[in-house]
């Protein structure tokens, strides 16, 4: 790079239009409250929407009866599946008709949160997941939802997004509705420790890159770069902490908010190049998502880095957990950022080549051109074609760092 290093703090004066939909209510044991919350947003008859495995740890069953004991209605779906399909949705449409529901409360990870928001769309406003593609298509109010996340990730509960994927063509659709947001967010850390550490790994990498991510969008501004740097600053002084010491409350709820900020963060800029790669290789090759965007991570911030406003940007966001200072030169700080980067992607144990995740490398050119398709790629600070996203596969083949080594200690 050859850019000057320059000291002075860039703050891109871009447009936005913010109106904060989701109430947070955070705290250690805040889940107690929802009985009273939902009774608030009018609640008389709720449809819980989780997943076998939260029933099965006992997070559901609790919910329930603090939902009951608050004189709710409560109807359970708990066939939640991860990356929510069409089928899936359809499910719970019907119980949701059949029980006359007035609330929706989605407990468990982005996958119920998808489930519960693609429900109230079709529950209040008819027709299939497809007519809901893209941005504002809902012309009905929606039912009140009240999201309750038990892992610190997608930061789902605080965007107007459902990502569902079409049952036969597998294709993921993002259908976003200022009505579709949840109107409250119950942030409990309590509810996050259950999760297994695989678990705990791959959701805080991924609320990691999207607060990188979001910090250099075409998108970023004033407002957005408050969350990405808070969320940013909370998450990477917290990761090593949740990996070590799974049972640390105070850990587990600096990450929680972290993934929530972050995840305002994505509904105020959008996502990056490494949320553009890592979906083909979730779709071809079952790539778990905190995985595929781990892995691409560092290879894209390099990549981003070129453009001198983009570094200036990722230097200012390592500066905000005192990774780098800017005054010591912005070159300097992204190298700062991708050394940092690297060692929590060891930490979390995540593969650090593609060919550990066993992708071909011969699907490379089909891989690069999905990903200039995918929505996000239109919000990478760099103009990003097939040809770059095909050479940043070839560099994610290259192993990094020394995952076989933690594996041993492990
Ligand atoms: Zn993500």
């Amino acid at each position: 790079m050859t850019h000057p290093s320059t000291t002075s703090f860039t703050l891109p004066l871009a447009s936005f239009d913010h109106q904060p939909r989701t109430r947070l209510v955070f705290g250690v044991n805040s889940v107690e409250r929802v009985g009273e919350l939902a009774r608030g947003v009018g609640a008389k008859n709720v449809l819980l929407v989780t997943d076998p495995g939260l029933v099965a740890v006992g997070h559901a069953g609790r919910v329930h009866r603090i939902l009951e004991s608050a004189n709710l209605r409560v109807t359970i779906f708990d066939k939640v599946r991860e990356n929510p399909t069409t089928r899936c949705v359809d499910e719970c449409v019907t119980l949701a008709k059949a029980s006359g529901i007035d609330t929706i409360v989605g407990l468990g990870g982005g996958s119920s949160m998808d489930t519960g928001k693609g429900c109230n769309f079709i529950l209040t406003n008819g027709g299939r997941m497809q007519d809901y593609w893209g941005v504002g298509k809902a012309a009905k109010p929606m039912l009140p939802m009240i999201a309750i996340p038990t892992t610190a990730g997608t930061g789902s509960e605080c965007q107007s997004s459902a990502l569902i994927a079409d049952e036969t063509t597998h294709q993921k659709m993002a259908c976003l509705d200022p009505k579709a947001a949840a109107c409250i967010a119950v942030l409990d850390p309590i509810l996050t420790v259950s999760q297994p550490q695989a678990v705990t790994a791959h959701t805080g990498i991924d609320a990691i890159a999207h607060a990188v991510e979001t910090a250099v969008t075409k998108k970023r501004n004033p407002l957005s770069l408050m969350y990405s740097h808070e969320a940013f600053k909370l998450l990477v002084t917290s990761f090593p902490k949740v990996m070590s010491q799974p049972g640390d409350i105070e850990a587990r709820g600096r990450m929680l908010l972290g993934a929530s900020l972050a995840g305002l963060a994505i509904e105020n800029s959008m996502l990056g190049a490494a949320h553009s790669a890592a979906n083909p290789l979730t779709a071809h090759f079952d790539v778990v998502h905190g995985e595929a965007v781990g892995i691409l991570l560092p290879h894209v911030v390099r990549f981003n880095g070129q453009d001198p406003a983009a570094c200036q940007a990722y230097a200012e966001l390592a500066s905000a957990p005192e990774i780098a200072c800017v005054s010591d030169g912005v070159n300097a700080a992204l190298e700062a950022l991708i050394a940092r980067l690297d060692s929590l992607l060891n930490l979390g144990k995540i593969a650090r080549s593609l060919a550990d995740c066993r992708v071909e490398r011969s699907t490379i050119s089909t891989l690069a051109e999905e990903a200039a398709k995918q929505w996000t790629a239109n919000f990478n600070p760099r103009p990003i074609t097939a040809r770059d996203f095909a050479a940043l596969y070839e560099a994610a083949f290259e192993s990094r760092g020394d995952r076989d080594g933690l594996k041993g200690e492990g």
